[in-house]
């Protein structure tokens, strides 16, 4: 890939987002500095995505990590959608997707901290790229002026020593509480909104395989609504290891959720089980936010080329082409917008819960635009198996 000009880019955050860039960057040519600041002492291993989606799974595949991650990870072929009494209302087998071996863009699971081992290790391997742990960036002294054709952090190191870094360019990947977000835009200035029901993740060892459950179930509920997949285990993925994630109430503490985990485990799962009849591996609360900020990019031009011309670029080299044509013109025309992300439409909406839609709202048989939900699905799972 060629180099527009770049010679230093500091990445904020060794997390699974800024070791796959630093990774993609460093096959530009001439190959930039790349220094990854961590505030943290070393990887996060706390348990969080397992799933990776077909966007994801081309950028392994550019990395070149897609085979490694195959080889030890897993593609889930059975999905479906049941009551809470086990009831299975509709489902399809992902198998039709991916039979494309490494060519093909099917979902995969591979648990993240694994993922973020594999990309240190490739990282490590690439003169000219440093991570640097134990490193928080705590401030922004320069590169929010349109005419700054650089930027600077200010950097707090080991022993609490204060340093100040400079680069071409700054690429916040600090994760949902961004300090390079809060720097760039404001404390506050984060457009979206965030549900107001937690959802509680766990990694549980339990056989559902007795009660015929699939790769992955959706049971739809407007109290006891949640997923349960297959995950595996790093040694084993046919292990019975499953993310069992379930929606809870609004307004309880954290320890009030974690008290509620085997009282939600005894009402919602086939079988209701009791705690001897499976083993909690981890379990954590967590929000769900579905925010943006309303420019990717702040600051001067670097070189001949100013930076929203960059971002056309780098846009059309990098085109997602959904597979078999869903939302395909929609995701073209969100591509074409610049500088607007493509993924988030920004609206002042409060509390996911009281919207509509979705197996939590009031309509939970609903999508949000009030279209019967599993009338539309059987329509997609048709057309899939059609070859559509
Ligand atoms: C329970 C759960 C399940 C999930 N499941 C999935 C899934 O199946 N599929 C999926 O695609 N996604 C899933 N996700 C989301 C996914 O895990 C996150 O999107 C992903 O981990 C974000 O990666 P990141 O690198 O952007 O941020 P993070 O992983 O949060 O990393 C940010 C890094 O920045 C560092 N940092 C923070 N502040 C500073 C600072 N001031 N200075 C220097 N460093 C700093 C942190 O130490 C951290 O290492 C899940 C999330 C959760 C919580």
């Amino acid at each position: 890939m060629a180099n527009p000009q770049l010679s230093s880019i500091i990445i904020v955050g060794a997390g699974p987002s800024g070791l796959l860039l630093a990774l993609l960057l460093a096959d530009l040519s001439p190959r930039p500095d790349i220094t990854i600041l961590d505030a943290a002492p070393t990887l996060n291993e706390a348990p969080r995505a397992t799933h990776y989606g077909s966007p994801a799974i081309q950028l392994f595949r550019k990395a070149g990590i897609l085979e490694e991650i195959r080889r030890d990870g897993y593609m889930p072929e059975k999905i479906c959608w049941r009551k809470l009494n086990g009831e299975r209302i509709c489902g399809y087998d992902r198998s039709l997707l991916h039979d494309g071996g490494l060519d093909g863009d099917g979902l995969t699971v591979y648990w993240v901290g694994r993922l973020c081992a594999l990309l240190e290790r490739e990282v490590k391997k690439r003169t000219g790229v440093s991570v640097q742990w134990d490193h928080k960036v705590t401030g922004l002294k320069s590169g929010l002026d349109p005419q700054d054709t650089s930027a600077s952090l200010e950097v707090e190191g080991p022993g609490g020593k204060s340093t100040t870094y400079t680069a071409d360019y700054i690429v916040g990947c600090d994760g949902g509480n961004s300090t390079v977000r809060r720097l760039m835009h404001g404390q506050r200035n984060f457009p979206g909104f965030s549900w107001d029901v937690p959802i509680v993740a766990t990694n549980t060892m339990i056989d559902l395989d007795r009660f015929g459950w699939e790769d992955t179930q959706f049971v739809i509920d407007p109290v006891h609504w949640f997923m349960a997949a297959r995950i595996g285990a790093h040694e084993d993925p046919k292990q019975n290891i499953w993310r069992i994630s379930y929606g809870e109430k609004a307004g309880l503490s954290n320890e009030e959720l974690m008290e509620r985990q085997e009282m939600k485990f005894e009402q919602m799962l086939p079988g209701h089980p009791k705690p001897s009849e499976y083993r909690i591996l981890n379990k954590s609360p967590y929000r769900v936010h579905q925010r943006c900020v309303e420019r990717m990019r702040v600051g001067g031009s670097n070189g001949g080329q100013s930076k929203g011309e960059q971002q056309q670029q780098n846009v059309q080299d990098d085109q997602h082409i959904p597979a078999n044509g869903f939302n395909a013109s929609e995701v073209r025309a969100a591509l074409a917008r610049e500088p607007a992300p493509a993924a988030y439409k920004i609206a002042e909406v409060t509390g996911a819960a009281n919207s509509g839609g979705g197996a939590w709202g009031p309509k939970p048989n609903h999508m949000a635009n009030n279209q019967p939900f599993f009338v539309q699905l059987a329509k997609q799972i048709a057309t899939l198996e059609g070859g559509g």
